[in-house]
């Protein structure tokens, strides 16, 4: 069966010519679809029930099984497991900051990089994610928020996964998340977080888009950033740095650099004063994460003291920096908890 959120609405369209059904349908389904988020054939009522019963018989409309829904303690974040064909499983994460409804995304069911830090890469790579999967993560989300007059606003992909990993599949669910007839989120409030694959921050500058790149750092030098992402030994920090500037001159989007602390491995004076050096000659801003707590993870978080100093350094040196408070903690929804877990049989909905 083909996933229909992967089809333009020409090739819907063909779809219908080629059995013996008017193109104009391939409109209407989408109204349905996008405008008024009804993903059942049945309550699409405007259509006749020999078509309702061909259309569920060629396409399906929805591939991922929402399984749990967390909630945290403040409700401003909410964690969706869903099951996917393969009874693979991933996460998905909403924000919420005041107007803003931010959908972290995954781009893999785990992740090549296996930073050091991080409950996603723990297991490696299990498999890439399709356009539809990555797309739907968003699509569901925004059908659990209209239920509330709600829409996403903004869209990371942060979530399980190096997303230039799996390039053509992101490329293809960004296209479906900014389509007009679509989800139509703003390019501008679409962000991917990259631990730095050259090739893909090059892709990517020539592809017209305007879509925000972050970089995910964590380390003054390369020597230490192979400690904390085994990944970085395929790319020397130089190279990243300037495939990122010249990103930035191209797409004149901000650049962002990521930087996660941890105690006793990157969060010296020394280091604050090495990544002054390092990027002295970038306009960028650095978000401070301190790192968040993963079972089986011997690593801890610098206190708040050794955070101030190291954010006054790089302030002091011109760098815009932030220091990024971390929602969802208590419901392991935090940047670098995202985990890998075990498809068990389904024991729908625990909201
Ligand atoms: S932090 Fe991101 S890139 Fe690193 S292992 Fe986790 S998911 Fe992969």
């Amino acid at each position: 069966m083909i996933p229909l959120h992967a089809l333009s609405l020409d090739e819907l369209a063909e779809w219908f010519v080629a059995h013996d059904e008017k193109p104009f349908r391939a409109k209407q389904i989408f109204q349905w679809i996008y405008e008024k988020k009804i993903s059942d054939w049945e309550k699409m009522t405007d259509l006749n029930k020999g078509l309702r019963q061909k259309l569920s018989e060629a396409f399906t409309l929805t591939t991922l099984i929402q399984t749990r829904v967390q909630h945290s303690k403040d409700h401003d974040t909410t964690k969706f497991l869903w099951q996917l064909p393969d009874q693979k499983l991933v996460e998905s994460v909403l924000i919420c900051s005041g107007d803003r409804r931010t959908v972290c995304v995954s781009s893999q069911v785990g992740c090549p990089a296996r930073c050091a830090f991080c409950a996603s890469g723990k297991e490696g790579l299990i498999r890439n994610l399709t356009p539809a999967e990555i797309f739907e993560q968003v699509y569901q989300i925004d059908q659990w928020l209209a239920e509330k007059g709600e829409r996403v606003s903004h869209i990371v992909f942060m979530g399980m996964g190096e997303p230039f990993e799996n390039y053509d599949a992101v490329l293809s669910s960004i296209r479906l998340l900014i389509d007009p007839l679509r989800l139509n989120i703003s390019q501008r409030r679409i962000t991917v977080s990259t631990v730095g694959v050259v090739p893909g921050i090059r892709r990517l500058m020539d592809e017209g888009l305007k879509v925000n790149l972050v970089l995910s750092l964590h380390a003054p030098n390369q020597q230490i950033r192979k400690k904390i992402i085994p990944y970085a030994r395929k790319y020397e920090l130089e190279d990243i740095l300037s495939a990122m500037l010249e990103y930035g001159q191209k797409t004149h989007r901000d650049i962002t650099y990521e930087y996660t602390l941890i105690q006793g491995i990157n969060d010296r004076k020394e280091h604050a004063e090495e990544l002054c050096r390092l990027l002295k000659r970038q306009q960028c801003t650095v978000n401070l994460i301190p790192y968040n707590p993963v079972p089986g993870l011997r690593l801890s978080r610098p206190d708040k003291d050794k955070i101030e100093t190291f954010k006054q350094i790089l302030t002091d040196a011109g760098i815009v920096t932030t220091w990024r408070y971390t929602k969802g903690k208590d419901i392991a929804a935090a940047c670098g908890q995202l985990a890998l877990q075990e498809a068990k049989p389904l024991n729908l909905v625990n909201a």
